[in-house]
Order: C-alpha cells, then sequence, then structure tokens
C-alpha cells in the first residue's frame, strides 16, 4: 500500500486536468483496503478511484481518494456453454475484454476499448454498440464503507438503468466493489452486431475477435485519445424524452434523429443537439467539443476543470434553449 500526502492527480484523470487530494492511497489488495478502512485519520471523507475516466475534478479534494491497483481474473464455473468469471475491480476494463476475446469468451466484444476499471463497469452500467453491463453481469461483491461489512450484490440488488444503478443513487460514495462475476458465453455466442455502425460485419464467417477488431476501428476513428486531448468520453446522456415533447420538436426539426425506447418515451442523440447549436465551431480558448463527435469535450491545453464545467454549462443552456431539453451530465464532477 502506498500513501501519499497532498497528491496531485493529474495523472489520474483522463479529463489531464490538475487538481489533488489530501491523501492518496493505492491499495493493491482487499486487506490493504480494510486497514485503510479501519484507520481513523485515513477514512476521512473517502473517495475510490478507478481509471478517473468518468471523473472531472473541480477542486481540491478535501479527503482520501483510494485508487485500487489488484488486477486478476479467476474461473469461477466452466460448462460447455457458459462460463463464470470473477474479476478485481483494480483490472483494467480493456485488458479484461482482451482476455476473454483471446479464450473465445462471449459477452463483452461490443464493450472493447472502454477506458477505466472493472470495479467501476456497475456504476454506470457501461455500455456501447448495443451492450450494456448488465447483459453480462451476474453479482458483485464489496464493503460498505459506514460498517465495514463484506456484502455481494446480485444483478437485482444493482438496479441497473441506462449509465445508471444503485452506486449512482442509494449506494452512492457508500459502497466499496472489490470484485465483479461476469456470465459469458463459452459456445453458442449471441453476436450482437445491430447497431447501425457495426453493418460492415456480416453473420458468416463472424467470431468474437474481428467484432472486438471493428468497435476498436470504429473507436479510435471517432474518439480522441485521451492522450491527445483530455476527455472523458460522452459528457451528457443521451435524454429521453415523452411523447409530446418529441412531436413537438419533430415537427419543427423533422429530421431529429431518434430511438423510440418504448411507446411513450423517444431517446435523442446529444451529439445531435449539440451539433445543431453549433458547437463543432464554437470553444473556448482551453476547451472545445470534438470534432468527429460533439457529445465528447475536450481539453485543448491545459484547462481547469472549471473551464470545462463552465463550457459544459454553455452546451446545456444552449440546448436548454433551443430544444426544451435539459442535458444531465454522465460525468461525475466533482
Ligand atoms: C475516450 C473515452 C471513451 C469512453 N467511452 C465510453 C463508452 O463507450 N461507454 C461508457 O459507458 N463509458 C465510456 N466512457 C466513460 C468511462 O470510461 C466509464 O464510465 C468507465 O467505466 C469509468 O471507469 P473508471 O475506472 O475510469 O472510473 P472513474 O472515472 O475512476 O470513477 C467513476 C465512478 O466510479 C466510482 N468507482 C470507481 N471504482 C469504484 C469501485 N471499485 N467501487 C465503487 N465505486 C467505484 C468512482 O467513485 C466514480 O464515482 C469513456 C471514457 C473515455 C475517456
Amino acid at each position: 500500500m502506498i500513501v501519499n500526502k497532498n497528491a496531485s492527480l493529474k495523472k489520474l484523470n483522463t479529463f489531464n486536468v490538475d487538481a489533488s487530494c489530501d491523501v492518496l492511497v493505492e491499495s493493491s489488495n482487499t486487506n490493504d483496503l480494510l486497514e485503510v478502512l479501519k484507520n481513523k485519520e485515513l477514512n476521512n471523507k473517502l473517495f475510490i478511484l478507478g481509471g478517473g475516466s468518468n471523473i472531472l475534478f473541480t477542486k481540491h479534494y478535501e479527503g482520501t481518494i483510494i485508487n485500487l491497483k489488484e488486477e486478476s481474473i479467476k474461473i469461477l464455473d466452466e460448462g460447455p456453454v457458459k462460463v463464470q468469471v470473477e474479476v478485481s475491480a483494480g483490472m483494467n476494463w480493456h485488458r479484461f475484454v482482451e482476455w476473454a476475446v483471446d479464450k473465445d469468451f462471449g459477452g463483452i466484444e461490443n464493450l472493447s476499448l472502454i477506458p477505466g476499471n472493472v470495479g467501476a463497469s456497475p456504476i454506470q452500467n457501461i455500455g456501447a454498440y448495443g451492450v450494456e453491463l448488465e447483459d453480462v453481469f451476474d453479482s458483485c461483491s464489496g464493503i460498505m464503507i459506514d460498517s465495514l461489512d463484506k456484502v455481494n450484490l446480485s444483478k437485482s440488488d444493482c438496479e441497473f438503468s441506462y449509465r445508471s444503478s444503485i452506486f449512482k443513487k442509494k449506494l452512492k460514495n457508500k459502497f466499496i466493489i472489490t470484485s465483479v462475476r461476469f456470465n459469458l458465453t463459452k459456445s453458442n455466442h449471441l453476436y450482437n452486431i445491430d447497431y447501425p455502425d457495426l453493418s460492415n460485419l456480416s453473420e458468416s464467417g463472424l467470431d468474437l475477435k474481428k467484432i472486438s477488431n471493428e468497435v476498436i476501428k470504429i473507436r479510435n476513428s471517432k474518439l480522441p485519445d485521451p492522450k491527445q486531448y483530455g476527455n472523458c468520453g460522452s459528457f451528457f446522456k443521451n435524454p429521453i424524452i415523452g411523447y409530446s415533447k418529441f412531436q413537438k420538436l419533430k415537427e419543427k426539426f423533422t429530421e431529429i434523429p431518434f430511438f423510440k425506447t418504448d411507446s411513450n418515451y423517444f431517446k435523442v442523440p446529444a451529439a445531435w443537439l449539440i451539433d445543431k447549436c453549433g458547437f463543432k465551431k464554437i470553444n473556448d480558448e482551453n476547451v472545445g467539443v470534438y470534432k468527429n463527435q460533439p457529445l465528447v469535450i475536450i481539453n485543448l491545453g491545459n484547462a481547469s476543470g472549471n473551464e470545462i464545467i463552465n463550457f459544459a454549462k454553455r452546451i446545456k443552456d444552449s440546448v436548454f434553449n433551443e430544444f426544451d431539453i435539459e442535458l444531465e451530465e454522465e460525468v461525475i464532477v466533482m
């Protein structure tokens, strides 16, 4: 376990903003973690940090930040058709996907190249190209910060929904996920290539590697590399609006793209709304949106967290004034 006081977080967040915290603990196993939780000096306003790819720091964090480092994968149960694996929270998500694809274990290939760690994947029920974490999630283990109780949570306990879960609501900052169990397929894979971007793939001769490679290719062409431009992927969620509001918008903007979530609700791409407000051509000195994907706010140089949040507010205000739609942040603002 490594403990640093007044530590910099600049290298620990993909927005690359300069921020710091009172104490930073790098913990490599659950025993370390329990030691921190039992230590009254360290267990002060705890926050768990994974890969920092969904967080915008806007100020110094007055408290302790724990960065989980343990990377392990265990096969718990293996049959002819299915396999159950347990992965530690500190495992890099894409390394886990690569491991599964190499072993020909199916279910997460569409989630290739999502930054961050396995421990954070249930927090916002990560999703991409027609697949969400909840499709393969079995259960997770973790520790309640207040009582130090070790708890297992099933899929229904986690209350997954679009980019959300119990960990963003009732259990927000109260529960530390230490490992996640996944149900993957070992044969009879259910390839999911319905997403329009994957239309280059054909059913014949398809395998997990081909899907993963295609997803990686598309992501590399559409999303900025945080090493070049600091970012956290989509800054806002795609708004889901009711029937009557959608009808009004459709009358005014006949070309509005949408996805029907059920008979009364419609999901509208936030990227389209932002683009329509002209943000591909608008930027502040240090902040803008990515040219190939306006839903991604990028750090053009040395932006502070506050500059980024102010720019995000400009986008929110414009979208609200133009479409009467309130965008909701996907990124966690600290
Ligand atoms: C270029 C780019 C592309 C992206 N594309 C996608 C995408 O396609 N789909 C998608 O869903 N997301 C995407 N994201 C967002 C991000 O990668 C995911 O949300 C990811 O799961 C965040 O993981 P992390 O480890 O970086 O979490 P962090 O940013 O470190 O933390 C996020 C939240 O999880 C909590 N947390 C982290 N670990 C734990 C733990 N062990 N126990 C309890 N709480 C924990 C933190 O406290 C925080 O509230 C993208 C980001 C980038 C930069």
